[in-house]
């Protein structure tokens, strides 16, 4: 939940970040982490989430993460979606040094680099669909008629152009998710991190869902996909496994 909330307050704080510090270095990986380490404090005593991961994400790439719980999924996912800096090691998002930026800056990398899909949907309550999927490019200077336009067009291509005004209450889960895609797409975001996003469908659900994201990734998006299943997780060009912090195997997939 922490982080969910996160993601909101960092849509807001955008607002606020009016400098980009987006470095001009070239790498042709849209993610690199370099020798990434993580350790958090608890009670004194510190636990390494990650140790030493290296990993390369190329432009147009769909990769899954699966691992035991506990073995460092989500700090990864946070740590390439800017809402959490390495201890040692470098993140680099689309030409840009996380570890380097102000809290503000990492807002705004958030907000118009990455697409977040969580488990939970969490979407705005209080927001209609179309104005949940219209909240990004409300900071980035766009025109309210342009947002909507953008924003009307999305939900159309995932089957939900006759649910614009509809409350996330008043949809289904799976409606609710297909919101959180359009959200997710709709600043053209440079890579999508997507945190167990067929964990409350159903099964039928979970593949319209999947088929979204091959979508996406056919339309050229880069996809990061964390994911217990390994049936879920065979969308992607390849696995990475996680265990204890460490990435024990890389599986590439066939017919890449
Ligand atoms: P996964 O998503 O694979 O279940 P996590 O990345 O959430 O794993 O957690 C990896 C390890 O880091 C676990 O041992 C977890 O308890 C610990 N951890 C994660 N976040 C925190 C935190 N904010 N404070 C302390 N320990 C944490
Ligand atoms: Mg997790």
């Amino acid at each position: 939940m922490k982080n969910e909330t996160l993601t909101m307050v960092g849509l807001y704080e955008m607002a606020m970040a009016s400098t980009s510090s987006r470095s001009s270095m070239s790498t042709s990986a849209v993610v690199a982490l370099t020798d990434v380490q993580k350790e958090y404090d608890r009670g004194g005593t510190s636990v390494t989430a990650l140790d030493t991961v290296s990993l390369s994400l190329p432009a147009g790439s769909y990769t899954a993460v699966m691992g035991p719980s506990g073995s460092g999924k989500s700090t990864l996912l946070n740590l390439i979606g800017a809402l959490d800096t390495p201890t040692t090691g470098s993140v680099v998002v689309d030409g840009t040094t996380v570890s380097t930026l102000s809290e503000a800056e990492r807002a705004e990398l958030r907000g118009t680099t990455i697409g977040f899909i969580f488990q939970t949907f969490n979407l705005m309550p209080r927001l209609t669909a179309i104005e949940n999927v219209a909240l990004p490019l409300s900071f980035m200077g766009v025109s309210r008629g342009e947002r909507r336009d953008q924003a009307a067009s999305l939900l159309a291509d995932v089957g939900l152009g006759d649910r614009l005004e509809h409350l996330p209450r008043e949809l289904s889960g799976g409606q609710q998710q297909r919101v959180a895609i359009a959200r997710a797409l709709v600043a053209d975001p440079s890579i999508i991190l997507a945190d167990e996003p067929t964990g409350n469908v159903d099964t039928e659900t979970g593949a319209e869902i999947m088929e979204l994201l091959q979508t996406a990734n056919d339309n050229g998006n880069t996809i990061l996909l964390v994911t217990h299943s390994r049936r879920i997780a065979e969308h992607a060009d390849r696995i990475i496994h996680l265990q204890d912090g460490d990435i024990i195997e890389r599986e590439r997939l066939d017919g890449v």
